[in-house]
Formats: structure tokens, sequence, C-alpha cells
């Protein structure tokens, strides 16, 4: 049973910013829908691995990483995901963008969040305070990530969002790391004011499209892979809750099978 809707406002829109939004899908997961969403929908599905890129006049900021060319060359990650499941065409890498990346935001630490971060030697990465500490306590193949050449930085609130404790990422209020737990103890959400309207991508607190609306993780699925099911199943409500009152809301979900398109406004 879900808790009563949030009352939370839309956030505005800001026809004069100077951000540009895309979403770009670096490659695929094997999986299956039995496993994705629970209305005994059934049969292979490739999973997208979905990167924001934020162009702001300070910077091109990511959110999230996916994977990169340790997983194209097989190595990474190990047991007990495998990295035959994980397709990454050639070119499509981060690293094989020419992004010139500045920082990427973390929604999580989950490891098809962040194996591209490899590939981007000296970036900023910003997340939680507590996603940072469960990096460092046993998130699935997180070593090999935090032995890299990164610039960890996890950084606190200094803010109110859409009802959520929040970090002013670019100092002038256009990108936002908001706090949305549950999936992992730290996972976060990022509201960006752009010239076309508002973004939020909620990461995996939503994998697919219609966990916005009327699915979710199947029950098991959701005890593997949720840390907290109080604060997820919380975190899925607030991001619902949007995604029904605000239609110029272009709300991102984590690995939606098909390609991202924007709402006409
Ligand atoms: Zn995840």
């Amino acid at each position: 049973m879900f808790p009563a809707p949030h009352d939370l406002s839309c956030p505005a829109a800001s026809p004069g910013s100077p951000v540009q939004v895309e979403v770009i899908e670096v490659g695929t997961m094997d999986a299956d829908w039995k496993f994705v969403q629970n209305d005994g929908k059934e049969g292979p599905v490739a999973m997208t691995m979905r990167v924001g890129v934020i162009h702001h006049p300070g910077g091109t900021i990511l959110v999230d990483a996916a994977q990169g060319q340790a997983t194209r060359d097989g190595k990474w990650p190990g047991f007990p995901v495998s990295a035959k499941s994980q397709h990454i065409p050639e070119g499509s890498a981060l690293h094989e963008r020419n992004l010139n990346v500045q920082k990427v935001l973390l929604t999580h630490g989950h490891y098809d969040h962040i194996g591209g971060l490899m590939d981007l030697p000296g970036v900023e990465v910003w997340l939680t305070p507590n996603e940072w500490i469960y990096l460092h306590s046993g998130a699935l193949g997180a070593g090999p990530v935090l032995r890299a050449d990164l610039k960890w930085k996890p950084v606190l609130p200094n803010g109110q969002v859409l009802d959520r404790p929040a970090t002013d990422v670019m100092g002038d209020g256009t990108v936002w790391l908001l706090s949305t737990p549950g999936h992992t103890p730290g996972s976060a959400s990022v509201l960006v004011r752009a010239a076309d309207g508002p973004w939020l991508f909620v990461g995996d607190t939503a994998w697919v499209d219609s966990h916005l609306l009327d699915t979710q993780r199947p029950w098991l699925v959701s005890a593997l892979f949720d840390s907290n099911h109080k604060q997820y199943i919380e975190s899925l409500e607030w991001a619902r809750s949007l995604k029904a009152a605000c239609p110029n809301l272009r709300v991102v979900t984590g690995h939606d099978p098909t390609p991202f398109v924007p709402p006409a406004n």
C-alpha cells in the first residue's frame, strides 16, 4: 500500500536557462520482463544503460556513467554478474563521445551506473554521503572503480527542493542533487531546470517507465536489489506523484528499453 500522495508543486519552467539536457544510451543489458515488473509480462528485454548529459555554461555534467571499456573487454563486472550479458557498441561508451566531462552526479553506486567512471580519469564524482559509505561497504563491483583516478565528492544538502534535501550543484539553482533513498542507502535524483523545461532523473527508483505508473519490481527482485523497502516505496511514490501532476516534467527512469522521448511542451 502506498502512502498518501505527496502535495508537491511542479518545478517551474525556466525559459531563460542556459542549460540543455539530453539522454544518451551507452548500451544494453540482457534481462527478462518477469524480473523487471510484476504484471505477468515475460520474455527477453534489452534494458538500456542511460546517461543524462547536462550542457551547462560551467561545463558538461553527466548523470551516472553506465559501463565502459572494462565491460566491453569482458573484465568487469565479475561474479555474480556476467559482462557477457552487457553490450556496449563501438563508439557508444562515454570516453568515445568527446563529451569533455567536468563532473558526474551519481544517482547510486550500482555497477551498471559507475563502470564508465573508470574511463573518465580525473573527473569529479558527486554523490550523497550515504552512498559514499555504501560504496565502501560492499557495493557490488565497486572496488576497481574506487581505486580509479577519480575525485570523489560526497556532498551534504544545502537546500530543500521538491520536498527533498538537495544540493545546488552549480550554485545557480539549475542543477540539484536530491536525496531519494531506498533503492540504495544514499540513492539520489537529479533535477535540472533547462531551457526546454524541467528534467528529473530518478535513477533506479524506477527501472522502467511502467514503474512510474502501475507496476513495481517483483517482490523477490525488490528484496534483492532495494536496500530499504519503506524508503524505496516513499521515493517511488514521490516520483510517481511528480510524473502524474507535472506533464511538462521530463522524468527519466534508469533503464527503460525504449529511447527517451521528451513530452511536448
Ligand atoms: Zn540500481
